[in-house]
Formats: structure tokens, sequence, C-alpha cells
């Protein structure tokens, strides 16, 4: 395993945040498990967990204007490094107008002991969650959380909490992942959470 101090890195027109290696899951199909990085970038395993000062300095050597978004997602769940990701967001609200996105396994309330989607006003925009299926027992069996039976409908209410205090919250699976039928659900459940549902491309 390859590791370095890739805190930040460009994906696309945005900036992603690597915050944390730590992950209650051992989701089957992580990318983890067979790359150092993603789009060919340096490794995304971190020699240790930045502190919010090392996060900063990562940050202010890029020309923020290049990106049209900041994006916190990296080698690990965003959510269990709380502390640092708060400041961060804070930082950049400081700093830029452009919006700022967590992308999360949505087991944040889980992790932190806490609802912690109050926290989240008025400094993160925008939520995606990966879903990956409506089905509790298709989810853990693919997800592997930690909590166990408790994690997928934990999710769903981390969603439900987040849609009051986010602007924007996704739940997205991954196409050719799961049935069609399971599509139709994990819709109409989002429908029912009040936030929005989106099938990604299989990379
Ligand atoms: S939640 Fe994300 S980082 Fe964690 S194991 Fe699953 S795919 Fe990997």
């Amino acid at each position: 395993m390859q590791k370095g101090m890739t805190i930040v890195y460009p994906v696309h027109s945005g900036l992603y945040i690597n915050l944390t290696n730590r992950c209650p899951c051992a989701c089957t199909f992580c990318i983890r498990q067979k790359n150092d990085s993603v789009y060919e970038q340096n490794p995304l395993w971190l020699e240790h967990e930045p502190s919010f000062e090392e996060v900063k300095a990562a940050i202010l050597s890029e020309d923020l204007e290049k990106y049209s978004e900041f994006v916190f997602c990296g080698f690990g769940e965003p959510t269990e490094a709380l502390d640092v990701l708060l400041q961060t967001a804070e930082f950049l609200k400081s700093k830029t107008k452009k919006p700022v996105r967590i992308n999360t396994n949505g087991l944040g309330n889980l992790v932190n002991k806490k609802d912690i989607t109050p926290l989240l006003k008025g400094l993160i925009d925008s939520v995606s969650i990966s879903l990956n299926s409506s089905d509790p027992k298709i989810y853990e069996k693919n997800c592997r959380p930690k909590f166990g039976q408790e994690s997928h409908g934990a999710m769903l209410e981390f969603a439900k909490n987040a849609a009051k205090f986010v602007p924007n919250v996704t739940m997205t699976t991954v196409s050719t992942t799961i049935t069609h039928e399971d599509e139709k659900k994990c819709r109409a459940l989002c429908q029912k959470l009040g936030v929005k549902y989106r099938i990604r491309d299989f990379i």
C-alpha cells in the first residue's frame, strides 16, 4: 500500500478534500481494496490524518478560483473527522462563495453518537449519500457496516434530517449494481424522505 499526504486533489472541476482513511464500512466494491488512488492521482492513503491547519495549508496552496465546488471525499468517510470537516467548511465559506459538498455513507450520526445534521447548517450546500439499496439485507451484505442491522435505518434517518439543514440532499445508487425493481424502490424511498435520487454511472 502506497501512502502519502494527498489532502486535496482535483476531480473534474472540483477540489476534493481527503480528511481521513477511517470508515465504519467495508464495502465489497470499495475502490480502496484494489487501488491506492482514484483518477490516477497521488495515493489517497494518508500517512497521518491531517489537522485543520494542514488542511487549511493544502487548500491555500491551490488557486480556489479554478474550482467550481469543494467536496469532502477521499479514501474514508469524511464524517469520521467531523471537527476538521466543520472547521474546513467554515474556512471555505470565509474564502469563497462556491458550493461545498460532502460525499458520505450516511452513517455520520452513528459514528459521532449524535445527530450531526444541525451542525451542517450554513456550512454545507450539498450532501450526497450512498444509498446502495432499498433493502437493508442487501445493503448490509454489500457494505458490511460495523454498526450492523441498525445502519440502513440510521442512514435513512440521517438523510431525512440532513434535508432540514442542507439545501441539496441526494441519495445515490450505482447503475447496473442493483435491479430496476430496487431502483424503483429507492426512488420511492427518497421521495418519502424528501431528498433527491440519482443513479450514478458505474466507473
Ligand atoms: S463507505 Fe466508501 S470508503 Fe467506506 S468502505 Fe464503502 S466505499 Fe469504501
